[in-house]
């Protein structure tokens, strides 16, 4: 399996690797869409994630929500997995020429990928709601800058400081989303690791893809699989790190 992949690597002329959740849980990431996510957050937060960190419940309860935030979506210490790893060695050679990625947590940026297109933002960009000054993740997680020890507050107009991440109830950035179409559109192969398509908007970006081979590295089947060229049900940090070796 990894020969082929190998081999289409090689031959692509506009490579794209398009990844999901599963790309971040080799870092020890958990997804929190996941059962033990949905289950821990109602029994701790009282409401299901997609209530957690919506736009609502920022409105109406900014210390509940940067509880939750804080608590599980912000993986400071994780570290790049080796599909991250593997990604950034294929940019480097030239053989990948952008990255499409479901997860805010920077770790493509911080394997060493430079064209990385971020769908749902970033955690280590904050920004402050009334005065749009930029924060760090530092910033919101030390205890001194926020309020109750929990709300980040601006240190210029005491606006609250919230993170560049695309909450439930928004709308995804309009730029990143063309550049993401635009990547898909020109690309003749297209990897989607670590996602079974079903969480929005993944599936629908791969209606743009018009290229020659379509590959689904994922552990369980997804919705794509009709159409693909390959399907890898494996691991993707062992496929990725194993497909390197061989090109
Ligand atoms: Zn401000």
């Amino acid at each position: 399996m990894t020969d082929k992949l190998a081999i289409l690597l090689k031959s692509g002329r506009n490579t794209v690797f398009f990844g999901g959740a599963g790309v971040s849980t080799e870092s020890g990431i958990p997804d929190f869409r996941l059962e033990t996510g949905l289950y821990n957050a109602r029994r701790i937060y009282g409401y299901p994630p997609e209530q957690l960190i919506s736009h609502s419940l920022f409105k109406q309860n900014p210390s509940l929500f940067f509880r939750y935030y804080k608590e599980n979506l912000v993986a400071k210490d994780a570290k790049p997995n080796a599909a991250h790893m593997a990604l950034a060695q294929l940019e480097d050679r030239g053989l990948l020429q952008m990255v499409i990625t479901q997860n805010i947590d920077g770790l493509h940026q911080a394997a060493g990928s430079h064209n990385v297109l971020e769908l749902h933002g970033s955690n280590w960009r904050q920004y402050c709601v009334d005065c749009d000054k930029k924060y760090d993740l530092e910033y919101i997680l030390n205890e001194g800058n926020c309020k109750d020890g929990v709300i980040p507050v601006c240190a210029v107009c005491s606006g609250i400081v919230r993170p560049d991440v695309v909450l439930y109830e928004e709308g995804l950035d309009d730029a990143v989303v063309s550049a993401a179409i635009d990547a898909i559109a020109s690309a003749d192969l297209l990897i989607v690791g670590g996602t079974s398509l079903v969480v929005y908007p993944a599936a629908g970006f791969l209606r743009y893809f018009n290229g020659n081979n379509l590959v689904l590295i994922n552990k369980s089947e997804t919705s794509a699989d009709k159409s693909a060229q390959l399907i890898i049900r494996e691991s993707i940090g062992k496929v990725m790190e194993e497909v390197i070796t061989k090109i």
